[in-house]
């Protein structure tokens, strides 16, 4: 890969992230965090740049270590559906960390937790957005299996504060940032129908394979190194998002698909 002119940082986030997103486009899932990843550490080799590439709570699976804490190794199905997102990513961070050990280069990774807020596509499949286009759709909101799962939601702005703080750092190794907040998705549906105030109810869907049951980010380290944490709570962070959604028009709340993956066609 070869970029005109001096760089000096470099931020790796190319990659779909959404379940329903990378089980599209398996084979370019696996290829842009590991072939892609590979580039661009050489580029930051030969431009002398710091690298700062986007990792992922997925490295820890489904989790039998709760909250995860960075030195847990993860649970992770390679074969599975999910494998195609989760394997690229802990190659990710695999070949990251050999080019910090080998060359000697400046690597940062973020292991990014459940992130929400405005601009996300309405139709990406993530919980948050599904639930809010239910609700204004007039649908029922599913959950799917019975909704005993956690996740832990943390409001974009907070997470770009602290991958920023990240980037400046002098800290190689992988740094999760997210908000420890940590809800069952039964319990996140009725948030969003009290939120909402839609007169829909929650419904149960099938769970998809390997959804892991739990996840909540450890935070220790970030608030030690970076001197940071999540600052918008989850009643401030959904409001502002579900304002966002509210203004979208009656053609792009029942549009089907907000992104095509047309131009991927060549495997
Ligand atoms: N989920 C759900 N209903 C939906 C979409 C997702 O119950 O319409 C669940 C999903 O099974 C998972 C959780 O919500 O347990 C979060 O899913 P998401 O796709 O947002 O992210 P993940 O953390 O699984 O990558």
């Amino acid at each position: 890969m070869h970029v005109p002119g001096p760089l000096k940082y470099i931020l790796h986030f190319a990659s779909p992230a959404s379940p329903i997103d990378y089980l599209k486009i398996p084979i370019q899932t696996l290829k842009v965090s590991s072939l892609g990843t590979h580039n661009l550490l050489g580029l930051a080799k030969a431009k002398g740049a710091r690298i700062l590439v986007a990792s992922t709570s997925e490295v820890y699976g489904d989790p039998q270590v709760h909250p995860q804490t960075e030195d847990y190794w993860g649970h992770v199905n390679p074969i599975g559906p999910r494998g195609v997102y989760d394997e690229a990513k802990r190659f990710q961070e695999a070949i990251t960390m050999a080019y910090h050990t080998y060359h000697g280069l400046e690597t940062r990774i973020v292991r990014i937790f459940n992130t929400y807020g405005p601009r996300m596509r309405l139709n990406d499949g993530r919980v948050l957005p599904a639930f809010i286009g239910q609700a204004l759709r007039g649908e029922d909101l599913t959950v799917f299996g019975d909704g005993r799962q956690t996740r832990s939601f943390c409001y974009v702005d907070d997470l770009v504060e602290g991958i920023y703080r990240l980037l400046l750092s002098d800290y190689a190794g992988p740094v999760n940032v997210g908000n420890p907040g940590e809800i069952t998705i039964a319990q996140f549906a009725e948030e969003a129908i009290k939120l909402t105030g839609t007169k829909q109810k929650a419904i149960c869907k099938p769970l998809p394979t390997d959804d892991p049951m739990q996840r909540q980010p450890d935070i220790t380290l970030a608030r030690k190194l970076l001197n940071w944490e999540p600052k918008v709570d989850r009643a401030e962070g959904l409001k502002i998002t579900y304002d966002y959604f509210k203004g979208l028009t009656p053609e792009e709340l029942n549009e089907k698909d907000h992104f095509s993956f047309e131009g991927y066609a060549r495997k």
